[in-house]
């Protein structure tokens, strides 16, 4: 009887797992028990040809597997290592002293190599040994996580031989300096803009979600690119937890160290379902919403994604998280993301005002009716953004009527930082995520500002939850402009500028000017 320290993944998160193998006199066999899944059972296979393609004695002997503790399912291949361990151990072939306070994670090639497998930063972080022994093509990824020290082996050949005294632990492979972080876009390349620019920096300083309605090629991509370099750095915590999800995901992590950037993900519109929300097979993977977590999820062409994938966003956009349910379980992911959408305002991509395109009305409707009222309804700001003017393009420096177009951004993620704390001061990450029984107390409105909400209100054009969405929106502006005390009425303007209806360019013929770009407020 032999019993090893390894780790399972259960969603993004690792459990402590004890391999134990009994072996008995009777006819030769192999069982696993404790609810291992297909291609854990599997292991049986890949195990018995690494031990022997290493030189090794498999046993002639009943051999039984335990996994405990059994009421954790035990997912993918990452326990191969640990089972071949123990069975060795069981038969005699290693000490169990040589095992002491060693975990080990990873799976085994037919060759006996250790193996890559996904989520070793929350694996790693799972076991309760002083150390554990990994692939080295994650040990790097490993050694992100401090609860353990990091041993690597390229086979199994060598890792016995190390664990019976033979020669020392091979060195871990050196940080990857090729995957250095590479420099991210800046706003001071956006030429004119200045209207979206606005709603980008109200969107990342009040952590609002953004749609942007506009022609093909009129910056909306390149806009939302640049929202990364306004965003402030995540805590070490935060961290870790965006390096867990990107780990279970499978996606490769920066070699360096952890990344204290908010991850940015643009998945295509031809994505799965599975793929954008989560789910799976025999392991149930994070989606992009969940590797987006703690960050930006940016859908380009909104309209483009199938209607069932968009209707699967509004549990994550209003609980910040997301079940997955599959007949062997029901796994919770983070999903606490910044949504960025972009789309053309007609399907010809027209700008969508009328007779920009000869498209019929209906036509135009249906296009835009693929959002529906429940999603759309989930944007804080929804704003239209033209081709820019032929003079933004030539000139050098640009001139604009809100702010110098050129400013780096720099200059505005040190606004949006200002916002940020204030935020903070509430008790939440940003302006969105007040409550809205809290806005009478948090936002006040001067009479100015509650004059404008009155009339959008008794002409129909806000409704209740539209009312809160500004008022925190408005919020966010007043931070920017350092502000304090009662909202004042160009901030409650703007709110309701960066949330115009008209935006979709359906309503424009409601007789109401288009209530876009700072004209209205220069007005005020
Ligand atoms: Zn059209």
């Amino acid at each position: 009887m032999a019993t090893v320290s390894s780790a399972t993944l259960v969603g993004v998160d690792g459990h402590p797992v004890s391999v134990e193998v009994h072996a008995s006199n009777g006819l030769p066999g192999f069982r696993v028990v404790g609810l291992p899944d297909a291609s854990c059972r599997e292991s049986r296979d890949r195990v018995r040809a690494a031990i022997l393609s290493s030189g090794l004695r498999w046993p002639q002997q009943r051999v039984t597997v335990n996994l405990a503790p059994s009421g954790v399912r035990k997912a993918g291949s990452g326990l191969d290592l640990a089972v071949a361990l123990a069975v060795l151990a069981a038969d005699g072939q290693l000490s169990a002293s040589a095992l002491e306070s060693l975990a080990f994670v990873g799976e085994l090639g037919l060759d006996g190599s250790l193996r890559r497998v996904p989520g070793i930063l929350p694996l790693a972080a799972a076991v309760g040994e002083a150390y554990v022994v990994v692939p080295p093509a994650c040990a790097r990824e490993a050694c992100l996580v401090r609860q353990a020290t990091v041993r690597t082996a390229v086979s199994l050949k060598v890792l016995v031989e190390v664990l019976r005294g033979g020669r020392g632990w091979p060195e871990l492979p050196p940080a990857n300096a090729a995957f250095e972080e590479a420099r991210l876009p800046d706003l001071a390349e956006v030429r004119g803009q200045a209207f979206g620019r606005q709603a980008l920096e109200v969107a990342a300083a009040g952590g609002h979600h953004l749609l942007m309605v506009g022609p093909a090629g009129s910056g909306k991509t390149m806009l939302a690119t640049r929202l990364p370099g306004l965003l402030p750095a995540l805590s070490p915590d935060e961290a870790l937890e965006v390096a867990k999800v990107h780990s279970a995901a499978g996606i490769e992590l920066a070699s360096g160290g952890l990344s204290l950037r908010p991850p940015f993900r643009s998945p295509h519109h031809s994505a799965s379902a599975v793929s954008l929300i989560g789910g799976g097979g025999a392991r149930i993977r994070p989606g992009e919403i969940s590797c987006a977590n703690l960050g930006v999820l940016f859908l380009d062409e909104l309209a483009e994604f199938p209607a069932p994938v968009l209707d699967n966003l509004r549990q994550p956009l209003e609980e910040g998280r997301v079940v997955v349910c599959r007949a062997s379980a029901a796994v919770a992911f983070p999903a606490r993301f910044m949504l960025v959408a972009a789309m053309n305002a007609c399907r010809c991509g027209a700008d969508g005002s009328p007779g920009s395109c000869r498209c019929a009305d209906s036509s135009r409707a249906r296009y835009i009716g693929r959002i529906s009222g429940p999603l759309l309804d989930r944007f804080d700001l929804r704003v239209r953004v033209r081709r820019p003017d032929v003079e933004d393009l030539l000139s050098p420096s640009g001139g604009g009527a809100v702010r110098t177009p050129s400013e780096p951004s720099s200059a505005v993620a040190a606004r949006v930082a200002t916002a940020r704390r204030a935020a903070q001061e509430r008790g939440v990450r940003s302006n969105a995520e007040l409550s809205s029984w809290s806005l009478d107390k948090l936002a006040p409105l001067s009479p100015a500002g509650r004059r404008l909400l009155e009339r959008r209100l008794r002409d129909g054009q806000l409704s209740a939850r539209g009312l809160d969405r500004v008022r925190r929106v408005a919020l966010t502006v007043s931070d920017l402009g350092g502000r304090q005390g009662p909202l004042s009425g160009e901030d409650v303007l703007l709110a309701l500028a960066l949330r115009a209806p008209g935006a979709l360019g359906v309503e424009t013929t409601s007789g109401a000017a288009d209530p876009l770009p700072g004209l209205e407020l220069t007005r005020s």
